[in-house]
């Protein structure tokens, strides 16, 4: 394994996307050419159903080891300002659709959504949903909640609104690790929240550690995986750290090069989370998720329904994403498109009336068709290609994996081995048109391991 760790950790995407931002070719995108895609979605899929992902960007402290688009601030007066926009963008997008739209999913995320007030939060949901209608049978709302600030109100008001799916940010419990990356959250306030959102009914609540972090060690991620445990969460997400700080600068020189692990090092934490977790009876969910069996991540890998998005696995079920607020990414399937990624701007272009796009992609033929195999990959570990022409050229790129027993062909099935699940990020590469003949990758991505 040692070997094949330091042959295979190469800076490579986490596939969140296909193309990957820094290869999006529209970095000028125009609302025209979006909304273009938008409706070429609607005329492919014949379907008005439509997932909504709200970026909520204020946080009252900043972690170093951050890398969203968030604001720091303790001024709350900048929460109604805030609501207000994202309520106009949503009203120009009802304006450029020309039917009404269906809500399947909706997701909080930020930032921190839980820095606005309850009634805030109420006030922007009830407003959207009066726009549109909601799935009568198959919808899930979830959002992200920090434990420092999740109010009993909070869970009170998102659950009365349809939410029954929380992700509670923990990282880890050690408390050198949670200086080191400046947040400090206690076990017992977790465990307040964790309760009252059960007491409530939230059916679906996810803890979120992060391995890889400044100073941990292996100790440090096993006492993390044993508190977990004490609350056995229905899902819990194991990120891999991923230190970018050319993208994400001040926020991370918290701490010095020297602290965080690295190769074997960095791996043995995973791998000491994964075995207790799964003792513990959970199963893994494509590459850094674990789930109880009852939960709906495991039965959307069962029924072979797991999609993977900017927000990572999900169980997405409808071909179209609409980000609201600052920063967020829409997807049609043919087209990517980001919203300005400052307060300011974001909220200055809603306000005249436009969709605040500033960059973004449109997916050629090619693109779809990589884009579904590398999704293939990612969620389920195997594809299948059925063009010739792709499978010779794969089966040379991929040649070296074959041989040291990672992956494997069959006929024109593609399969990642249980041994090659840790690579899985090096097997996808082998599609990215981005990435040939550009071996050097240092400043686009974090370690592939
Ligand atoms: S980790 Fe969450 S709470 Fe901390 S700065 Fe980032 S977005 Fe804000």
């Amino acid at each position: 394994m040692s070997n094949l760790i330091q042959k295979y950790n190469v800076p490579g995407p986490r596939y969140t996307s296909y193309p990957t931002v820094p290869f999006w070719k529209n970095n000028d995108l125009k609302q025209e050419a979006w909304i273009q895609s938008i409706h070429t979605n609607f005329k492919f899929f014949n379907s008005n159903e439509i997932s909504i992902y709200i970026h909520l960007p204020f946080c009252e402290s900043l972690c170093t080891f951050c890398g969203c688009h968030k604001r720091i601030t303790k001024n709350h007066a900048v929460e109604s300002p805030y609501i207000d926009a994202v309520i106009e963008e949503w009203k120009t997008y009802l304006s450029v659709l020309d039917f009404k739209p269906v809500i399947r999913e909706l997701h909080l995320g930020g930032g921190t959504p839980t820095f606005f007030q309850p009634s805030e939060l109420k006030r922007m949901l009830k407003t959207i949903f009066s726009m549109a209608d909601i799935h009568p049978d198959e919808y899930e709302f979830s959002f992200e909640a920090h434990p420092n600030n999740t109010t009993d109100e909070h869970l009170q008001t998102l659950f009365d609104l349809g939410f029954r799916r929380l992700s509670l940010g923990i990282q880890d419990y050690s408390p050198v690790v949670q200086k080191a990356i400046h947040r400090i959250q206690s076990f017992e306030q977790v465990e307040k929240v964790h309760r009252k959102a059960k007491e409530i009914g939230y059916t679906s609540i996810s803890h979120d550690l992060v391995f890889g972090l400044p100073k941990q060690h292996v100790s440090d991620i096993k006492y993390t995986v044993a508190k977990t445990l004490l609350l056995m969460p229905d899902r819990i997400s194991l990120y891999s750290y991923a230190h970018v700080p050319w993208v994400k600068g001040v926020g991370q020189r918290g701490f010095d090069e020297n602290d965080l692990p690295k190769n074997e090092v960095k791996r043995a934490l995973y791998e000491v989370a994964k075995t207790t977790l799964e003792k513990a009876g959970y199963l893994e969910v494509g590459m850094d998720h674990f789930a109880l069996a009852h939960d709906s991540l495991v039965i959307a890998l069962k029924n072979k329904q797991l999609h993977r998005n900017f927000m990572g696995y999900t169980t997405q079920n409808t071909s179209m994403m609409i980000g609201l607020g600052m920063s967020s990414i829409s997807d049609s399937w043919f087209g990517f498109a980001q919203n300005e990624k400052t307060v300011e701007t974001y909220i200055e272009r809603v306000n005249k009336g436009e969709i605040p796009v500033f960059r973004g992609h449109l997916l050629t033929e090619e693109d779809v068709t990589i884009r579904r195999h590398i999704l293939d990959l990612m969620c389920h570990f195997e594809t299948e290609v059925t063009d010739k022409t792709l499978l010779v050229d794969i089966q040379s790129r991929l040649e070296e994996m074959v041989n040291d027993g990672l992956v494997v062909f069959e006929g024109s099935i593609i399969r990642i081995k249980e041994a090659g699940i840790p690579f899985v990020r090096n097997a996808c590469m082998a599609f990215d048109r981005d990435l040939i003949g550009k071996e050097q990758r240092e400043g686009l991505f974090s370690k592939t391991v």
